[in-house]
């Protein structure tokens, strides 16, 4: 899941950052309007998290350029706590929810996971394929019932082999989902993270199979009937 900060309070956007990438989320930041609005216009996001008070160009002109393109990302505004204004604007400019700071970051990481189910599983926070579990909003997954100890990047890489479980995932899409904006990945670490997951996977009907040239298939093995 690829999440875009616009703020420009620095101890908040780290504060964020950290939260957030802790949790397996892929992070950029940006400091300003126009920054953030460059970013949006050449990436793709799952979710942006965006303040309204910023240099250059402020939240709400942000947000109606990102509506105005058609953009649907779920976007969740910071805003003051005196300003109800604020929150009316932006809600009616297109925003998806808003929180008023100071917040609690457990507040803000649960909202962060109700848009961005809203946007990517409808209501459901479970993500099933054959014997395999995961749970979004808690982050675990289990097979066979049975828990599976992943890194916050394994269980990355596995959530967007289990979206589109069944089609080939190819390795620029894994690095786009993945990858922050100044940090580089390269596909030997995707191979590690496939490598990893083969292992800590097995015994089981899941398989990743390698799809020569083309990417990664996640599979569920028929026993013979
Ligand atoms: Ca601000």
């Amino acid at each position: 899941m690829r999440v875009l900060i616009v703020e420009d309070d620095p101890t908040l956007a780290d504060g964020l950052n950290h939260s957030l990438s802790k949790v397996g989320y892929a992070v950029d930041c940006a400091r300003h309007g126009e920054e953030a609005d460059a970013m949006l216009v050449g990436q793709t996001y799952d979710l942006v998290i965006l303040d309204l008070g910023l240099p250059k160009l402020n939240g709400f002109e942000v947000l109606s350029r990102l509506r105005r393109r058609g953009s649907q990302v779920p976007v969740l505004i910071l805003t003051a706590r005196d300003a109800v204004q604020d929150r009316v604007k932006g809600l009616d400019l297109g925003a998806d929810d808003y929180i008023v700071k100071p917040f609690e970051l457990a507040e803000l990481e649960a909202r962060a996971r109700a848009l961005l189910r809203r946007g990517q599983f409808g209501a459901s926070a479970q993500l099933s394929f054959g014997q395999l579990t995961l749970d979004t909003a808690g982050r675990r997954v289990t097979l066979a019932g049975q828990a599976l100890e992943l890194s916050a990047r394994e269980l990355a890489v596995l959530e967007i082999f289990m979206l589109r479980a069944g089609k080939v995932v190819n390795k620029e899409h894994i690095l786009e989902r993945l990858c922050n904006w100044d940090e580089d990945i390269g596909d030997n670490a995707i191979e590690v993270y496939v490598h990893r997951l083969r292992k800590k996977m097995e015994p089981s009907d899941i398989r990743i199979r390698t799809i020569r040239g083309l990417g990664y298939l996640l599979e569920q093995i028929q026993e013979p009937a």
